[in-house]
């Protein structure tokens, strides 16, 4: 199985599937807290801690595999 080494390694893989937020962010119509995670739509995150079977599950997941 091909699972990615780093956080940014992880989110690379993630592309464009980053937080539907970060374009109200970077225009500064909502704080930083507000921005919900690209991973579990949380915010804050609210992730499995990185590099658990459970994070890695989460990225299949939203990878939209199985
Ligand atoms: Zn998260």
């Amino acid at each position: 199985m091909d699972q990615p080494k780093t956080a940014k390694e992880a989110l690379d893989k993630l592309g464009a599937k980053w937080s539907p937020d970060l374009d109200a962010f970077a225009c500064g119509q909502i704080d930083a807290s507000k921005v919900r995670c690209a991973l579990c739509a949380n915010a804050p995150c609210q992730c499995p801690e990185f590099g658990t079977p459970e994070y890695f599950a989460l990225i299949e997941k939203r990878h939209g595999h199985k």
